[in-house]
């Protein structure tokens, strides 16, 4: 019985823990949890799902920082999220459509 506690406890805590992470990345300024621009090592800009505290597509390399692929240059490298206000008009182009398909 103490047992089950015991993970309940950590559980609540864990998800408490993931919600605190989650509010504040959004009210840095990045758009998560959700489809957030990231860019890569090598400086391409793309969106993808990004939630804090959890990630089935890419290895968490820290809070901010995760090594899966980029869909715009096909290769394997580390990305960061990038902030809405760090976004330049042309980067909203890219990502939000505008541009010709
Ligand atoms: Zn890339």
């Amino acid at each position: 019985m103490t047992a089950l506690w015991v993970v309940v406890a950590v559980l609540v805590v864990v998800a408490v823990l993931v919600v605190a992470l989650n509010l504040w990345a959004r009210r840095a300024g990045y758009q998560i949890p959700g489809r957030s621009p990231v860019r890569c090592s090598k400086g391409h800009l793309f969106l993808t799902t990004w939630v804090m505290g959890g990630s089935l597509t890419k290895v968490r390399l820290g809070p901010l920082t995760r090594w899966g692929h980029c869909s715009v240059g096909r290769h394997w490298a580390t990305m960061r999220p990038v902030k809405d206000d760090e976004l330049s008009d042309k980067d909203r182009t890219t990502l939000y459509g505008g541009a010709p398909q």
